[in-house]
């Protein structure tokens, strides 16, 4: 297709937090082929989803033209923009009238631009009057966000990726680079090759743990136990970077006390993993000088996923590894821009540059003109019971399908039955849309939009426009706008486009003020890039080094270990963990509309061969997998990455719904749905 390729166009890959950078081959409107672009983020490569999965984009049953349907699911019919905007902003109007503007969400997406998550905030702030904002980070990387707020001042990526060849030594924490963010899976792969040591976190034998000096395969649910164990371990054999701890920590000698209930022997029993091996890991990682963390899903799905990010910024609190290149504590973000979908104040409780509401609010209100609501808004879990409750009854989502990805499916079914407008704006007609969506606004892709994203190590990277959208879809900032507009909210929602849109960010933004279009046209920068005289500030790849304003001194936190209600019994004995493969894409929306289907056609559930010899189960077969809170059906995959006693499945075909087995439990400050540890027992179908 290469060969037959019109026009290419540099763009950012919209798949995972590492943001590759990419050149998108067109022809006659349509994108035919995708290369990798030479940039210091991917080196001139690009993974089986970047390079290949783009043909959803001129998918047949993709949906070019509004349309509405009443709220009984009966048949959608296909309307102008000018009926499908008047009507939602006549639903919406009715619903803040007689409810209150906190019974409508807004829930902006990590696959859309910055720029879009900024005016969705903005609209929900400004147009409906409600801090109801949230994104689909609350159920990935919020805690992840939450704990480097609390304890470090910034809830980001300390460090950037170009530091991984400069990293003695890795410490991967619940994450499985080499399938949910290959290319720098491959990055950290060629680094341990070269003589990098690597410790791996994770109770699934990942490929990376194939590569690891020690893997420890903690029991799922047990992270805090074992983080806090390999403090205890550091502390008690005096592992600590003294002088970093002298002159940048606080708390040493009640965290010391903390820690002694922790020491390995004491816990090693309830992690699942031998007191030398955690003894051995705290060494490695403390001898090894820079040493960086990485870490996923598997730290922060969990009841304690915060403070199991705390308990692991500890280690590098002890260690000195904060502030130095190799270094840092650096969350694998899922989507490319879940970073910059939170960051853009698609968040109920801080505004844009995740300022606090409270502290930032007459800036913003200065700058938009109008007052903001005072309040901490809901955010999408008590949105959610919010709606079960009757008393919030609209939610627009976008780019997200919310009903698919959620835990414990049975109950948000039940939740989003009693709404009574649902918005999407999505491709496609996603499980939101079908099973409950009122209005449907068709939104453009990437390849048709322009705008910024925000990848995982926070830098800020341009995304362009490679081809018209189809029909009538529109961006997402776009529509926006014009229901803004039908609102009564002309002014502060008529940017002329996507740069117009980020130069009023860049005003309420001061750690994003010198990201401008310009230097982004050439540049990819990290914030925090204030502003200069000179226009050219450096940008920040590596946070909290002595220069950094904020790197005054943090607290070591003093984390209790708190198990997790979800436990096994003798009729649900597998701990089943969910989690994402390497040719999928969260909920498939993409990714089976091309070519990767066929790579891999279904969810499969994966158990220890011990396990299913046991059960007499053979390879392939369909089994039947039953939570306390639903049931679904699998085939098999027998596989040596499990431990016997526990499994693991993707969760991205919609026909299956995996999350009717995921469990109602939350993380307990951010409220991140607990899908690493669901009870289940399996019988054959
Ligand atoms: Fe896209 Fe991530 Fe693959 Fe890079 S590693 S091509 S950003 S999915």
């Amino acid at each position: 297709a290469a060969a037959t390729v019109t026009q290419w166009t540099r763009s950012t890959c919209v798949y995972c937090g590492v943001g590759c950078q990419m050149d998108v081959g067109s022809r006659d409107g349509k994108v035919v082929a995708v290369r990798p672009a030479e940039h210091p983020v991917n080196h001139g490569h690009l993974c089986v989803k970047g390079r290949y999965a783009f043909e959803y984009n001129h998918a047949p049953d993709r949906v070019t033209t509004p349309m509405l349907r009443d709220g009984d699911g009966g048949a959608w019919r296909a309307v102008s923009w000018h009926e499908a905007l008047d009507h939602a902003a006549a639903t919406l109007r009715r619903i803040r009238d007689q409810h209150g503007a906190d019974a409508i969400g807004v829930l902006g997406s990590a696959r859309a631009t910055n720029e879009e998550n900024y005016l969705a905030q903005k609209f929900a702030r400004m147009v409906i009057g409600t801090n109801n904002v949230d994104c689909c980070a609350r159920v990935c990387h919020t805690p992840s966000a939450r704990a480097l707020k609390a304890m470090l001042g910034t809830g980001a990526a300390t460090n950037a990726f170009d530091d991984i060849e400069q990293a003695r030594c890795f410490l991967l924490c619940g994450c499985n680079p080499t399938e949910n963010h290959p290319i720098v899976g491959a990055r950290i792969k060629q680094a341990v090759l070269k003589g990098a040591a690597l410790i791996v976190v994770d109770p699934r034998r990942t490929e990376l743990a194939e590569y690891a000096q020690i893997h420890l395969a903690v029991r799922p649910g047990a992270n805090v136990l074992l983080f806090n164990a390999m403090a205890a371990a550091i502390i008690e054999e005096g592992l600590l970077d003294q002088h970093f701890v002298a002159q940048r920590v606080d708390g040493l000698e009640e965290f010391t006390a903390f820690s002694r209930a922790y020491a390995p022997e004491a816990v090693s029993g309830q992690c699942g993993v031998a007191a030398a091996d955690i003894r051995a890991a705290a060494r490695l990682y403390a001898s090894s000088e820079p040493a960086m963390c990485f870490h996923g899903l598997g730290m922060t799905e969990h009841t304690q996923g915060t403070e199991g990010v705390m308990a692991l910024i500890n280690l590098a609190l002890l260690t000195g590894n904060l502030g130095r290149a190799g270094s840092g504590i650096n969350p694998l973000r899922g989507q490319n821009n879940v970073q910059g979908s939170a960051q853009m104040g698609c968040e109920p409780a801080t505004l844009t540059g995740s300022q606090p509401l409270a502290q930032a609010r007459a800036r913003f209100e200065a700058v938009w003109g109008g007052a903001l609501p005072a309040t901490d808004g809901l955010d999408l879990m008590q949105m959610l019971d919010g709606a079960a409750a009757g008393k919030v009854k609209a939610l627009w989502a976008f780019g997200y399908d919310v009903y698919m990805s959620m835990a414990n499916q049975h109950a948000s079914e039940l939740a989003m039955r009693q709404l009574e407008c649902v918005i999407v704006q999505d491709l496609f007609l996603n499980e939101t849309a079908r099973a409950f969506g009122t209005v449907f606004f068709p939104a453009a892709s990437v390849f048709e939009r322009d705008g910024t994203f925000m990848n995982s190590d926070r830098r800020v990277q341009r995304v362009r426009q490679a081809v018209p959208p189809p029909g009538d879809a529109r961006p997402d900032w776009w529509i926006i706008q014009q229901l803004a507009q039908r609102m009564g909210h002309a002014q502060g929602f008529s940017f002329d486009g996507p740069q117009a849109v980020w130069n009023e960010v860049r005003a309420v933004w001061p750690a994003g003020a010198g990201l401008s279009y310009r230097r982004l046209e050439t540049e990819s920068l990290h914030w925090p890039c204030p502003q200069r005289d000179d226009d050219a500030h450096p940008g920040t790849p590596i946070l909290h080094g002595d220069s950094f304003a904020g790197a005054t001194r943090a607290r070591l936190a003093q984390i209790p270990y708190v198990a997790t209600p979800e436990q096994c019994d003798r009729e649900y004995p597998f701990a089943l963990m969910t989690g994402r493969g390497l040719y999928h894409f969260n909920a498939g929306t993409m990714t089976y509309r091309g070519g990767n289907a066929q790579l891999q056609a279904s969810d499969l559930l994966d158990m220890a061969p011990a396990d299913a010899a046991r059960l007499g189960l053979a390879d392939g077969v369909r089994v039947r997998v039953r939570s306390r809170y639903g049931e679904v059906e699998l085939p098999l995959r027998i596989s040596p990455r499990v431990k016997p006693g526990e499994l693991f499945t993707t969760f991205h075909r919609p026909d299956l719904h995996v999350n009717r087995l995921t469990s109602p439990y939350r993380d307990r400050l951010a409220h991140t749905p607990e899908y690493k540890v669901t009870a289940v027992c399996v019988a054959p179908v």
